[in-house]
């Protein structure tokens, strides 16, 4: 098998060699995926993708052109596939459900805990040699109310962690989770859940139902300071709407780690550039917006459960024997939009 690895990294590159021990043909490229560079696919069995490559209907025509026949995703999430062109073109998508849904979930806290007491402002003050306090109040996370907005893998390990806590959950998912309601999270309805957190974090996939969850309305119906963190995909939040609501100060805290324009911006050095997404610099002017580039996952157990996940996945493609967990098809991808409704 001859796989292409696109938006591939230095740190890509050392954990998929040491995985592979050359047991596959792999090429890393540096582009990401799109229509203008899917010509470097040409003579390869599969592509190796990651959350900014865009599979569209186009992508994967030419894709199948040049007989590719496996899409294998370096990611759980998998908005950025067409998956009707793929099941068309006959090409089998295969993605890392959850390559460490612990990397995910304690980044999250970590910006809960950062933006609540403030330490990425803290932080500069010492080292300016300005140790005043003011400003820098934050709250008791005990006793507060978190709505954790899709409770799977990653959702339900940040209901676990906050029960250290001493937080009240609510929990609002299509299919709710056994392990959350054993730890005692309270399943809601979403305006219910909007209504009553101090709290809102979202875990949740990026499906058509959940573009622009948080919208204006929705931002209108939370409690004036609530704290919203999403580290799950960028197009879940109207981030428009979410900039009024933090002029007005409705919106006391935004922490992402994800941002719907992200694709030409996060895992690039740009230090030295011109940064035209007017969006994203407003963002950056808030005292009380952190904003990490697409980092949650990015720890050494979650890079090697990447490489391993994807190559086993591969060696299961071949032999005809791919996990259900790990295939990604338009069917599940349909019951999934159905069952929400
Ligand atoms: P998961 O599939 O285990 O859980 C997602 C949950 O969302 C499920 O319980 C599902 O029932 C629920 N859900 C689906 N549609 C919903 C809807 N319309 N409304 C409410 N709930 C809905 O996925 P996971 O492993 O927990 O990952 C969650 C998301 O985190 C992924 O979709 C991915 O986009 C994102 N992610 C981000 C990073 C990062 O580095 N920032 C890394 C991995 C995953």
């Amino acid at each position: 098998m001859k796989l292409a690895l696109f938006s591939t990294k230095k740190y890509d590159r050392k954990f998929f060699t040491q995985v592979n021990q050359q047991q596959y043909d792999l090429t890393f490229f540096e582009p990401h995926l799109d229509t203008s560079t899917a010509p470097l696919a040409q003579d390869f069995d599969g592509v190796c993708v990651f959350v900014n490559d865009r599979l569209d209907a186009d992508t994967l025509e030419q894709l199948a052109e040049y007989g590719v026949q496996l899409i294998a995703l370096r990611c759980a999430g998998f908005n950025n596939v067409d998956l009707e062109a793929a099941k068309q073109h006959q090409l089998t998508v295969v993605r890392v459900p959850a390559y460490s849904p612990y990397a995910v979930a304690e980044h999250t806290l970590g910006l809960m805990l950062a933006l609540n007491r403030q330490i990425y402002r803290a932080y500069n003050r010492v080292r300016e040699g300005n140790f005043s306090l003011d400003g820098l109040i934050g709250f008791d996370l005990y006793k507060k109310t978190v709505g954790i907005v899709g409770t799977g893998e990653i959702g339900a390990i940040v209901a676990r962690l906050l029960t250290g806590f001493g937080c009240h959950l609510l929990g609002y998912d299509i299919n709710p989770n056994p392990d959350c309601e054993a730890l005692g999270v309270n399943y809601v309805e979403l305006d219910h859940l909007l209504a009553a957190a101090d709290i809102v974090t979202l875990h949740c996939p990026l499906v058509p139902q959940t573009y622009h969850l948080i919208d204006r309305a929705a931002l209108d119906k939370m409690r004036p300071g609530v704290m919203l963190i999403n580290t799950s995909r960028g197009g879940l939040i109207d981030t428009n709407a979410v900039i009024t609501a933090l002029k007005e100060r409705r919106l006391g805290y935004l922490g992402l780690d994800v941002y719907e324009q992200e694709s030409d911006l996060f895992f690039e050095d740009l230090s030295n550039d011109v940064i035209q997404d007017d969006t994203f610099q407003r963002l950056l002017t808030f005292p009380n917006v952190l904003i990490t580039g697409h980092q949650a996952f990015f720890t050494h157990e979650a890079l090697m459960n990447i490489a391993k996940t994807t190559l086993k996945n591969v060696a299961d493609f071949e032999t005809g024997t791919i996990d259900p967990k790990n295939l990604v098809t338009a069917e599940k991808f349909l019951r999934r939009t159905q069952s929400a409704r």
